[in-house]
């Protein structure tokens, strides 16, 4: 079979570049399934786990299909989580860098006014979280005339929160001629009943998971009594010596337990829960992507929409109540076809659960007995050695992308009636700088923002302290990140 490329469909070199940047070689499977259908906007549902690789294949066709002259947004991404509406947004926005896409995260515990604002300017995508985004619907600060594009993203896990109504609510919202996709790991019955209810004739697409899970992810089940649960995990820490590691608990309780031990023992540990406040979240998230520590102790919730590169194992430290999270839980290591471990811990009255889980998944997951004292014994060395190495710090994948870009500020916006086409007009008059070095350009009542692509910024910023725009001379430097 040839390979595949990205150039094998219909998509615009701006798209590609983008894609090169991002070090997107060859697209995966249901990046393949998807974008052809997608690009002909042909409603879709397809079944494919959490790194797979499916953000892009319905961020790659949207980005393609948004016209950019149209000025108000064109997709509308739903998403259960926060951390996943500002991933999706990052992903848009890295995809669509050259075409100069406009992306909004709504979600909850933000300040609504400045959301309101960036609606109210250029804006080709939303992705929202379906509580802000219906806020925002019925406050008449989204206007959703324009959306042609539906995405439903992890519709299994936005009904498994109880948002089924709203996502209804706003699917009514949005013009009856647009194009609708809708992804899931698991296609519940629920889940169904909405693809027939709000699609037509929707092709349904599935990429093969729990085979595929099977092969990349090696599982492993240990019996352990509660009372011992955390003497096994240091255990099993020691043996497995795991580059980096999520632990997930039920409770938010319980994440703070198991994350006050681990913290008072020195182990390089963080913990996310939904009881934290946003930011502290993504600072965690942040970290975690970095490498800066190697255990993350977390509940189902604020995993959702987790993507880091290279996680080597998943501890279910206690067993997910629900089968289908056990899913999208291991579905955090083996990503993007990298080999991974999922490890979980099972108390003698817990077995049913257990039953269910491999009902659903396929297969019985190889039982294994807790780490021995000589295994122990022979793993410490290495183990210790990794516990005072310094972290590598590693790069994000927008790093490369964000390479040669650099942020303008001006001192000018809307109130002094300048537009985007102000300073595309002004920016390519200068000496070596094309409308293709121009990026993103937000125009606010104040002040602007223009994105300077291809290491031109510091030759932009030097002419532009001395020339006018629409006559005037604006202040002009580099924008706070
Ligand atoms: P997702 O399933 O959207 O969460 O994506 C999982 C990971 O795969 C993300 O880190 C993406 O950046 C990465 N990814 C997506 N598409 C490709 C591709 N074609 N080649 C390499 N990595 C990819």
């Amino acid at each position: 079979m040839a390979l595949r490329s990205f150039t094998d469909y219909r998509l615009s070199e701006d798209i590609v570049r983008a894609l090169q940047s991002l070090g997107y070689e060859q697209p995966t499977d249901v990046q393949h399934e998807v974008i052809p259908i997608a690009l002909q906007e042909k409603d879709l549902t397809v079944k494919s786990r959490t790194g797979s690789g499916k953000t892009a294949a319905f961020g790659i066709p949207i980005c393609e299909l948004v016209e950019w002259e149209e000025n108000r947004p064109q997709a509308l991404i739903l998403t259960p989580t926060r951390e996943l509406a500002d991933q999706v947004k990052q992903d848009i926005t890295n995809i669509g860098r050259f075409k100069r896409i406009k992306a909004v995260a709504l979600y909850g515990k933000q300040p609504f006014a400045k959301q309101k604002l960036e609606l109210h300017q250029k804006c080709h995508v939303v992705v929202g979280t379906p509580g802000r985004v219906l806020d925002h619907i019925q406050k008449g600060t989204l206007d959703l005339e324009k959306v042609k594009m539906l995405v439903i993203d992890e519709a299994d896990e936005m009904l498994r929160m109880g948002f089924i109504e709203q996502v209804g609510a706003i699917i009514d919202e949005v013009r009856e001629d647009r194009m609708t996709m809708l992804f899931s790991a698991t296609l519940p019955q629920d889940v169904e009943q909405l693809c027939h209810q709000y699609m037509q004739n929707p092709i349904d697409i599935e990429i093969q998971t729990p085979e595929a899970a099977k092969v990349q992810i090696e599982h492993a089940l240990i019996t352990v009594k509660e009372t011992e649960k955390f003497n096994v995990l240091k255990d099993v820490f020691v043996t497995e010596n795991p580059d980096n590691c999520i632990i997930f608990c039920r409770t938010q309780e319980h994440v703070d337990d198991v994350f006050q031990e681990l913290d008072q023992l020195e182990y390089p540990c963080d913990k996310i829960h939904g009881g934290m406040v946003q930011d502290d979240r993504f600072l965690v998230m942040n970290a975690f992507k970095r490498g800066e520590f190697r255990f993350l102790v977390a509940t189902d919730v604020a995993a959702r929409g987790i993507d880091v590169e290279d996680i080597t194992h998943v501890i279910n430290y206690d067993l997910p109540l629900e089968k289908e999270s056990y899913v999208h839980r291991i579905g955090r290591t083996g990503r993007a076809g990298k080999t991974g471990k999922a490890i979980t811990f099972v108390t003698p009255n817990e077995m049913r659960h257990v039953a269910e889980i491999e009902e659903y998944i396929g297969f019985e997951i190889p039982r294994h007995d807790a780490p021995t004292e000589e295994a122990i014994a022979e793993s410490l060395p290495a183990f210790e050695r990794k516990m005072q190495a310094t972290p590598v710090i590693k790069r994000d994948r927008s790093d490369q992308l964000n390479k040669g870009i650099m942020k303008l500020y001006f001192n000018g916006g809307k109130k002094k009636k300048i537009r985007a086409v102000d300073f595309v007009g002004t920016l390519a008059k200068i000496e070596g700088v094309t409308a293709e070095d121009i990026g993103i350009i937000t125009i606010q009542d104040n002040v602007s923002y223009v994105d300077i692509l291809n290491g031109k910024g510091p030759l932009v910023l030097r002419i532009m302290k001395n020339t006018t725009i629409k006559g005037k001379l604006l202040k002009v430097h580099e924008a706070n990140k």
